[in-house]
């Protein structure tokens, strides 16, 4: 018998046979004798439909930086989460699995005070471990929990995936599955890339960089979590017959295995490519170059809850006066400008330009810590589509370029064939 934490994404819940095909998968595991607890997201598009909802209401009087009260929005879209998790327990009663739904707060899955971008700091999984020896299956809302101000609060877009590791690691599953639309963890976005191949295995460091760096199939604290707690967790599909051949395998599941690297037998030089795309990057012209000028951009931006990605400051030319640019999701790039036409005096530049639209490509892998010249081979080739780059970071595992959006795709395909990652 082994303890199992079962994660279903949006497309996976999307409709009321989607649901009752994830009954099957939680019945397969039930029936071999496993004790299961089960995360599931909203249905497909729902939570999209909630926060345009947030977003159409009029703005609060005197609201500066963020538009709408965090805490209402919370209230709002956490509703998605609450409805699917009702509608499964209901499937999953029906097929005789004894089952029930349970919320954040109930359980309780305790977060911090940053309503719309939580982080979980607490999960007390005693209650859930009473259910395990029952015999009944928990059917948990992801995507929420409860902040210190008693108040619903979510833990990010993307956030169930967050829920279901930290759920594992408080009951110490032996494992968790994160069900999707794909069947795991690609050498880049499948749906951009026909060519991508799936990978047995991912590092965690890598499936971090890549999931910050724009792959969506894990939110970037998920990955965190099952770092920093030993989670085996496994990226499949809820689109396989539940009843395959294979399905029920306890320590071979199909998919991808996110683990250490010691795991990974044949290390690449590059793993994977990931893309952002909706960068805005914002420049800011003849700033004072003197001690305390990044502090007095960068601090407002962070309390203001922007993140600030690529950052480039040029050599000044007169030891006086420099330019210094950077990049926010262009979902922030209004509220960034905002800030720093209210830090003008302290900052002191002259101008503040803007493009958004722009998009980040990245390439991954912790082999590039011992191989040079791998960045030369992407600029290279980006060179020869005329794709010209507009920015540049790199780590000792991975580097960034931010492009025009519309070359996008085309950057992902052309990085991805150079480093040998295309199916043969
Ligand atoms: P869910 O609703 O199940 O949480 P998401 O839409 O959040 O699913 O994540 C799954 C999607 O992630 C896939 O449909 C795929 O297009 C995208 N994706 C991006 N990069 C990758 C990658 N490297 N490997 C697999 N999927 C990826
Ligand atoms: N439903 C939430 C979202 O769409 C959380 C999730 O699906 O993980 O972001
Ligand atoms: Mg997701």
């Amino acid at each position: 018998m082994a303890r199992i934490v079962m994660k279903f994404g949006g497309t996976s819940v999307a409709d009321l046979d989607r649901i009752r095909n994830v009954a099957r998968h939680v019945k397969r595991e039930v029936d071999a004798g496993h004790q299961v607890a089960v995360v599931v997201s909203a249905m497909a598009g729902k939570t999209n439909e909630l926060v345009s909802w947030v977003q159409q209401m009029p703005k609060v009087a005197g609201a500066s930086a963020s538009f709408y009260d965090a805490r209402e929005y919370d209230a709002i879209v956490a509703s998605g989460e609450q409805v699917t998790s009702g509608l499964l327990a209901i499937a999953l009663q029906s097929m005789g699995v004894d089952a029930r739904s349970w919320q954040g707060w109930q359980i309780p899955v305790k977060t911090d005070n940053a309503h719309a971008a939580a982080r979980i700091i607490d999960i007390d999984g005693s209650e859930l471990i009473r259910r395990f020896e029952m015999g009944q299956v928990a059917v948990v809302a992801g995507f929420q929990g409860i902040g210190p101000d008693n108040r619903l609060a979510t833990l990010g877009r993307g956030g169930s995936d967050t829920s279901a590791v930290a759920i594992a690691a408080a009951v110490k599953a032996d494992r968790c599955d994160i069900y999707t639309d794909v069947d795991g963890v690609y050498t880049t976005d499948p749906r951009v890339e026909p060519k991508a191949r799936r990978m047995k295995k991912i590092a965690f460091e890598e499936m971090l960089e890549m999931a910050s760096l724009g792959a969506k199939v894990l939110q970037v604290r998920s990955v965190e979590l099952a770092m920093v707690h030993k989670v085996r967790t496994f990226v499949r599909s809820s689109f396989d017959d539940p009843d395959a051949p294979g399905m029920g395998d306890l320590l071979n599941p199909p998919g991808t295995l996110i683990c250490d690297e010691e795991e990974i037998v044949e290390q690449e030089v590059v793993t994977g490519i990931a893309y952002a795309k909706d960068e805005a990057q914002i420049s800011l012209r003849r700033l004072a170059d003197r001690p305390g000028v990044s502090a007095a951009i960068f601090g407002p931006l962070a309390d203001a809850h922007i993140n600030v990605d690529m950052i480039v400051q040029n050599i000044s030319e007169d030891g006086s006066r420099t330019d210094m640019t950077f990049t926010v999701p262009s979902s922030d790039a209004e509220k960034a400008l905002a800030v720093l036409a209210g830090q003008k005096e302290l900052i002191g530049y002259d101008v503040v330009q803007s493009e958004s639209g722009l998009a980040k490509v990245s390439v991954i892998g912790i082999g590039m810590r011992s191989h040079a010249g791998v960045a030369a081979s992407a600029f290279k080739a980006l060179a020869e589509k005329s794709i010209n780059i507009k920015a540049i970071t790199t780590s000792e595992i991975k580097i960034s370029i931010l492009i025009d959006g519309a070359y996008a795709e085309l950057a992902v395909r052309t990085l991805h064939s150079v480093y040998g990652l295309d199916k043969t």
